[in-house]
């Protein structure tokens, strides 16, 4: 089963397929790769803001590139990204 929606991380057409897992999902996307997702992670996607998604779209491509199997992308992965990338914007996540 896979459907044409959009690229947690990217926001460009991609394609969305279902996993083993109920709680997460793949994404095949032209740019980014193929990776899975939590839904919590994807959530947490929806509420960064653009710089912060094109700064953990590179970092997320690089990982996708190195990878054997697709990588699981959670909220606590995103999270400990954004952390090491921005210290100074830490009290943010408080
Ligand atoms: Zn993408």
């Amino acid at each position: 089963m896979c459907e044409k929606l959009l690229c947690a991380i990217c926001r460009a057409k991609a394609e969305h397929y279902y996993t083993d897992d109920s709680n997460k999902y793949g994404i095949k996307c032209n740019s980014c790769g193929e990776y899975h997702l939590t839904e919590k992670a994807e959530i947490f996607l929806g509420l960064l803001l653009r710089v912060d998604r094109a700064m953990l779209a590179a970092y997320i491509r690089t990982k996708v590139k190195t990878a054997v199997n697709p990588p699981l992308l959670d909220e606590l992965d995103i999270f400990r990204t954004l952390v090491s990338a921005f210290p100074n914007q830490r009290s943010r996540f408080r």
